[in-house]
């Protein structure tokens, strides 16, 4: 059986009155592909922020990777961040004025050392090794997602995250990007929590869980 990778039991966050997540039980085991849905304030981003490290709960327990997140300072999520998580948002978050290539490797910069060849291999398994010399602005917005793939897999993360990753793009362009997610993800077996408030996207995964007003309210299985 897998190992479990995300634990989180009663899990809250409240920011003042408003309470964006509530007591939330969550196990994901190491390899599965887990898809949030729910309509905009669900909660999904704060849900997807705490498990990455990028913000830190009112209440409850969080272990990722068999680790207390709770317990780690300022300086410890960073590292956790750095060395565990990759993330690809809905913007791109790419500098403007750095080519595909640049912007991996600064990347590579933050986590350790940049390494010129290994930021071209990352970007050639993503289909981009003709576009390596291209600022965003001269890449399609499914081309830009694509440099954010490589920028997030450069580091090897046992876990990968998204926010509506393919939430700006065409249909097309969304199929390319969800495909190129599914082969890596058999190349290099992380584990993927996606949100998305796409039912065809969500049906990528191999469960999905539904929030509405910061609770859990029902989750669904591929059946195969
Ligand atoms: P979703 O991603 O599903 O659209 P969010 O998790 O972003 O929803 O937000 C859930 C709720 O928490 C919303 O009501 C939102 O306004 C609130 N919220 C999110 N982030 C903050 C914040 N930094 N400060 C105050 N309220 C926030
Ligand atoms: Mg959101």
């Amino acid at each position: 059986m897998a190992s479990i990778i995300i634990e989180a039991a009663g899990l809250t966050k409240s920011y003042g009155e408003i309470c964006a997540l509530k007591p939330l039980d969550l196990s994901v085991p190491e390899g599965e592909w887990l898809s949030v849905m729910g309509h905009s304030g669900s909660g999904k981003s704060t849900l997807l922020n705490l498990v990455g490290g990028l913000d830190r709960p009112t209440a409850g327990t969080l272990k990722v990777g068999g680790e207390d997140l709770l317990g780690r300072d300022e300086d410890g999520l960073a590292r956790f961040r750095r060395e565990f998580v990759g993330i690809i948002f809905q913007q791109h978050h790419l500098v403007p004025y750095l080519t595909a290539l640049e912007n991996v490797m600064l990347a590579q910069y933050f986590h350790s050392l940049p390494d010129e060849a290994e930021a071209r291999t990352a970007l050639e398994r993503v289909g981009l090794g003709r576009r390596l010399k291209n600022r965003p602005g001269e890449l399609s917005g499914g081309e830009q997602q694509r440099v954010c793939i490589a920028r997030a897999i450069i580091n090897s993360p046992r876990l990968l995250l998204g926010d509506e990753p393919t939430g700006n793009l065409d249909g097309s362009s969304t199929t390319m990007v969800l495909e190129l997610l599914r082969e890596l993800r058999s190349q290099e077996r992380f584990t993927v929590v996606m949100v998305t408030h796409n039912q065809e996207v969500a049906d990528w995964g191999d469960r999905t869980i539904h929030m509405d007003d910061g609770l859990l309210v029902r989750e669904e299985r591929k059946v195969f």
